[in-house]
C-alpha cells in the first residue's frame, strides 16, 4: 500500500538526482545535521527510532564515509546538534535531545568528529540550522564558517530530510541568493546521506494531534523540496584527483 503509494508519488512529482563529482579546485564544506542519538540511535528518547531502520542506518553509515574524506583532506565540516534546554520545548515535538544528555550527542560512529581540527561543532535549539547559527551579537556562526573557509559548495547530509535538513537549506539558499554568502556557489543534498523518521498513518490515526509521517515519501518529498528551492540533488559523490 505505502510502496504503491510511493510509485504514485515518484510519478507525480519525478526527482531527477545526478552523480555529483566534486572538482578538486573547488572549496568544498561538508554540514552534518543532527546525526545524532535522539534522532538516529535505537531507544534513545521520544523522538528516536524504536527499531533498526534501514534509511537511517544508511544515512550514518554515508556520513561516516564522507566525514572520514573530509578529514582526511583537512576539508571543513560543521556538524549541527540539536539541543535544547530543560522546559524549553520545540512545539509540536515532545522533549528531546537536551543539553548534557547523551540524545543531543553525535552518533558513536561519529563522536571521533570531536577531536578533528577541520571540524566546528554547533548546537542549535530550532530546526533550522541557519537560524540557529544567530549568536548573541547578531552575527552568524555558519555564515562565518562559509566566508573562513572560502566555501563554494556546500555538501549537506543528515536528518531529518524534510524537516532540519529541509529548513536549514532552504535558509542558506535564500541568504546566497540576498549575497550574504559569498563565495558560496552551490548547495548539493546527499540523497543517501539523507533519511527522515518513520511514522506511518496507521499508528498517527490513534494518536491525539499527531501528524503521519510515512518515511519513504517524506524523504521523497523533502529532497524534492530541496532542489524546488535550487540545491542539487545527488545520489553519489565523488572527488576529483582523490584515490578511492
Ligand atoms: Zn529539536
Amino acid at each position: 500500500m505505502v510502496l504503491h503509494t510511493l510509485e504514485l508519488l515518484k510519478k507525480e512529482v519525478p526527482l531527477e538526482e545526478e552523480s555529483l563529482c566534486i572538482p578538486k579546485d573547488i572549496k568544498t564544506g561538508l554540514v552534518l545535521v543532527d546525526i545524532i542519538n535522539g534522532f538516529c540511535t535505537i531507544g534513545a528518547g521520544n523522538l528516536a527510532p524504536r527499531e533498526p531502520n534501514h534509511q537511517i542506518s544508511e544515512m550514518v553509515d554515508e556520513s561516516v564515509k564522507l566525514s572520514r574524506i573530509f578529514c582526511e583532506n583537512k576539508w571543513p565540516v560543521l556538524a549541527f546538534l540539536d539541543t535544547h534546554q530543560p522546559g524549553k520545548l520545540e512545539h509540536p515535538y515532545p522533549s528531546h535531545c537536551l543539553a548534557g544528555s547523551h540524545e543531543s550527542n553525535l552518533v558513536p560512529a561519529l563522536e571521533w568528529l570531536e577531536k578533528e581540527p577541520n571540524v566546528t561543532i554547533r548546537r542549535k535549539d530550532c530546526y533550522d540550522g541557519y537560524i540557529g547559527s544567530i549568536q548573541e551579537d547578531g552575527s552568524n556562526a555558519f555564515a562565518d564558517w562559509i566566508k573562513t573557509n572560502n566555501i563554494q559548495l556546500l555538501l549537506v547530509a543528515g536528518i531529518c530530510t524534510d524537516i532540519c535538513v529541509l529548513d536549514f537549506v532552504c535558509s542558506t539558499l535564500s541568504a546566497r541568493n540576498r549575497g550574504f554568502l559569498a563565495p558560496l556557489e552551490e548547495v548539493v543534498v546527499y540523497s543517501h546521506g539523507c533519511a527522515t523518521f518513520d511514522f506511518p498513518e496507521s499508528d498517527a490515526r490513534g494518536t491525539k494531534d499527531a501528524l503521519a509521517h510515512p518515511q519513504e515519501i517524506m524523504h521523497h518529498m523533502g529532497l524534492y523540496m530541496a532542489k524546488g528551492r535550487g540545491a542539487k540533488i545527488a545520489k553519489d559523490v565523488t572527488f576529483d584527483g582523490l584515490k578511492k
